[in-house]
């Protein structure tokens, strides 16, 4: 008999908790909401990654640049972007909801002057997908005009927050990334970009964070390094990109990362590498990065994240071997793990499942009740590969397990025989403080159940997921970095202050006046 537990997730995942009595199904045997959103459900079932920032100083197209460097990273968010230019002292701004391709057109560019621009993409949470909460975030202080992209969480944003307007300060926001502006502002340093270090030696957390003033670019990472930010050149010009694979696109060239704790200042062509954070903590870099956020092109630290993905695929197979006949990958995320897999495993591998890359939340759903729509909108499966066959199905990660059980019964209503499923990660157990927005800890399916559970849940004949131990080995062995996998290990390497335990974008409230588009 199924425990209670297992049966309010089997609820969950079957999404047939949620709908309750006044939420009738409709004739067409879709649910309210699902209706008007199934692609929109699709996308919600999982943690979204906050956001990417971009800089370049020196260059005569710099928003142009920017606007390439954004399109690069745009996976790392999809509800709004912005770029923030300067031109003679002064920030021009443009910042809107919606896909960088779709917001900035040539006319939005071209107001966008100066050689000096900052950029941003973010994903937002239902509900705080507000054109306010698009960054950068631009302020004027008494140094001049400032601008920030931040990419991460501050753990401590709240406390400072409270202490500052005990003081007097009116917050436009509760963006985190606020509190950086204002403790830049009051600040008594001559230089912005002191007044910006004196602003993050008092906060806690994970930033990757650029800055434009007036006449330099900022760039600075934590101390623990939690984010990943690369320095590259193009064309005599400085740039800053969260992701190499926007380097590559624009046909920079990449110099270094940003080193835990440094903060580099870019001014007349010149670059000066501060480490000013007395704190000297231990690399924590986000394992999850590599795991699924970060383009399998881009190199995060020097070390390619497709490659380190192939890696954890070997690891898993030497942890969870099993007699299949096919290995198929969950595209995009299970791809490089399940080839590595294969490949270790000595099992062909093949793409029997396709993913179709076009599904946006504009498309319009069937005016007739389609089984199962909304995960077959996105992939199928290949019969032909599948019949009788004995499979292994790959992925990165199971959150919700919304995907995976619908997936499963996908490959056996295609003529699987048995379908083995493995995980090149631990059980995501945890949420994220440190700038991922992630479920709760009671939404995600291994919090409360056991591997066996979970695999009844998919409906998989046998689950295994890489060890805690195995990722650590495989981290330390191929990237050699300190890691953060808080999110599998539970162990959060900066501590959370009660009252600072709250999603990053639910503390927005920004109010700022747009630029029109
Ligand atoms: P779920 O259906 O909720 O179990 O989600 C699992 C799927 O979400 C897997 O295919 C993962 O690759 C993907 N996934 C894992 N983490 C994230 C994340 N943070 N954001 C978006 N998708 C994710």
């Amino acid at each position: 008999m199924k425990s209670k537990a297992l049966q309010a997730v089997l609820d969950r995942v079957t999404s047939r908790k949620t709908l309750s009595k006044e939420r009738a199904p409709s004739p067409l045997g879709l649910h309210p909401g699902e209706e008007t959103d199934l692609a929109r459900a699709h996308q919600n079932d999982r943690f979204h990654d906050e956001c990417a920032v971009f800089g370049i100083h020196g260059h005569e197209e710099a928003a142009h640049i920017a606007y390439l460097g954004l399109y690069a990273m745009q996976h790392r968010g999809q509800e709004s972007c912005g770029i923030v230019s300067s031109v003679g002292g002064e920030h021009l701004a443009h910042r809107a909801m919606g896909l960088v391709a779709d917001i900035f057109g040539r006319k939005a560019l071209a107001r966008l002057e100066g050689r000096h621009a900052i950029g941003h993409v973010r994903y937002s949470t239902a509900g705080e997908s507000l054109l306010r909460n698009a960054q950068p975030i631009c302020a004027n202080t008494d140094g001049g005009p400032v601008a920030i992209a931040h990419n991460g969480n501050l753990v401590n944003a709240n406390t400072i927050r409270k202490e500052l307007e005990g003081r007097g300060a009116i917050f436009g926001s509760t963006s985190d990334s606020e509190v950086i502006l204002h403790l830049l502002a009051r600040s008594r340093e001559p230089q912005i970009e002191d007044r910006f270090i004196d602003a993050i030696s008092r906060v806690k957390g994970a930033y990757s964070i650029v800055l434009l003033t007036d006449d330099a670019m900022v760039g600075a990472r934590d101390p623990s390094g939690f984010r990943p930010l690369s320095l590259g050149r193009l064309e005599g010009a400085w740039v800053l990109a969260s992701e190499t694979c926007a380097l590559d696109l624009i046909g920079a060239t990449y110099e270094r990362d940003i080193e835990p704790g440094e903060v580099v200042v870019i001014r007349r062509g010149r670059l000066r590498s501060l480490r000013p954070l007395s704190q000297r903590a231990p690399e924590h870099f986000c394992i999850f990065e590599y795991i699924y956020f970060a383009r399998p092109d881009s190199n995060l630290m020097g070390h390619n994240v497709y490659e380190f993905r192939k890696d954890l695929g070997r690891a898993l197979a030497r942890e969870h071997s099993v007699s299949a006949d096919l290995v198929v990958p969950v595209l995009d995320s299970g791809a490089a793990a399940a080839l590595g897999y294969a490949e270790e495993a000595g099992i062909p591998y093949d793409t029997a499942l396709i993913r179709n890359h076009y599904v946006r939340r504009t498309f319009i759903e069937p005016a007739q009740a389609i089984r199962d729509f909304g995960v077959k909108v996105k992939h199928n499966a290949v019969r032909s590969l599948l019949t009788g066959r004995r499979v292994v199905l790959v992925d990165d990660s199971i959150v919700r397990g919304t995907t995976l059980v619908k997936i499963v019964a996908m490959l056996r209503m295609s003529g699987a025989r048995e379908v083995h499923v493995r995980i090149s990660a631990p059980p995501t157990v945890g949420p994220c403080h440190y700038g991922i927005d992630t479920p709760t800890r009671e939404e995600l399916i291994a919090y409360d159940n056991t591997i066996d559970e979970i695999r009844q849940i998919i409906g998989a004949d046998s689950l295994g997921y890489l060890s805690g131990d195995g990722l650590r080995q495989t981290a330390q062995s191929g990237l050699k970095l300190g890691i953060c996998d808080g999110c599998f290990s539970s162990e959060y390497p900066i501590p959370i202050e009660a009252e600072d335990d709250l999603p990053q974008l639910s503390l927005f409230r920004v109010m700022e006046e747009e630029v029109d588009q």
